[in-house]
């Protein structure tokens, strides 16, 4: 194999359970997982086979952990690429890494092929930056043709996700491309809670500390925010010695992120 990674494929071991929140989404996604563990009973009792999956949510909310949530709850192998990474690099070869990752995805059915960012390569024709266009264009052609080329009955189910479903190109979303829409969204309180405690799980929590009150105090923040304020809080109770991660420790590493974000905010108007 050459240096150049075309995409990944892993064993997934993330299950819903890891996936704080979202109820509607893993109810939505169950059929797929019933799909893809057992595809023969599926077929015999005449369900339609799912195809293509578009999650779509703001960033940082869980779409990436849902897809592999999938694999990992159906136990088949995950193929994932970003679509920004098809269209990179050398004119041509977006379109050979599309016919690459079908082919080996087939080879391995059942399976699930992930592509995040699906608007970079999806954004629909002639609302698009000049430059470089034409290659995306290719990429999306060969995109087109091997949704359309699924055997009726082959078993592997393509997920992309995206925080821009108002730029796809029209032509993915219809039947039989990615013709179901899940809705990943920002998390309430309740699921917030419920993602703290998820990042929470390995680390030692001080008698104090009342994830609820966090929760209630991080409105917008999405779940990889939450993560990093965990992982922040565990850090300065590290740098100060303590041996549990309190409440104080959890509050500065909320006042730090939300300073972060402010900072975003400046530097992008
Ligand atoms: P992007 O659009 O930026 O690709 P995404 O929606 O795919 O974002 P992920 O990459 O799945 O987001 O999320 C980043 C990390 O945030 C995850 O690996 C996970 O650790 C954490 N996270 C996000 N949402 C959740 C959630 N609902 N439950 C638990 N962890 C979450």
């Amino acid at each position: 194999k050459s240096g150049a990674k075309l995409y990944t494929q892993e064993t997934s071991k993330i299950s819903f359970d890891d996936v704080a929140g979202l109820l509607e989404a893993k109810q939505e996604l169950r059929e797929i997982v019933d799909f893809l563990r057992e595809p023969g009973k599926f077929k015999r009792i005449g369900g339609k086979v799912p195809r293509g999956v578009l999650l779509v949510g703001p960033p940082g909310t869980g779409k990436t952990l849902m897809a592999r949530a999938v694999a990992g709850e159906a136990g088949v192998p995950f193929f994932s690429i970003s679509a920004s990474q098809f269209i990179e690099m050398f004119v041509g070869v977006g379109a050979s890494r599309v016919r690459d990752l079908f082919t080996n995805a087939k080879k391995n059915a059942p399976s699930i092929i992930f592509i995040d960012e699906l608007d970079a390569v999806g954004r629909s024709r002639g609302t698009g930056m000049g430059g470089g266009s034409d290659e995306r264009e290719q990429t999306l052609n060969q995109l087109l043709s091997e949704l359309d080329g699924f055997e009726p009955h082959s078993e592997v189910v393509v997920m992309a996700a995206t925080n821009r479903p108002d730029v796809i190109d029209s032509a993915l979303l219809r039947p039989g491309r990615f013709d179901r829409q899940v809705v990943v969204d920002r998390p309430d309180w309740r699921a917030r809670e419920e993602i703290l405690k998820v990042h929470s799980r390995h680390v030692p929590l001080a008698k104090d500390v009342d994830l609820l009150v966090i929760a209630r105090g991080t409105p917008g923040m999405c779940g990889a925010d939450l993560e990093s304020l965990i992982n922040e809080a565990a850090l300065i109770a590290a740098r100060e010695n303590a041996t549990e991660v309190a409440m104080i420790h959890l509050e500065r590493a909320k006042d730090r992120i939300l300073m972060g974000a402010e900072r975003k905010l400046i530097l992008t108007e």
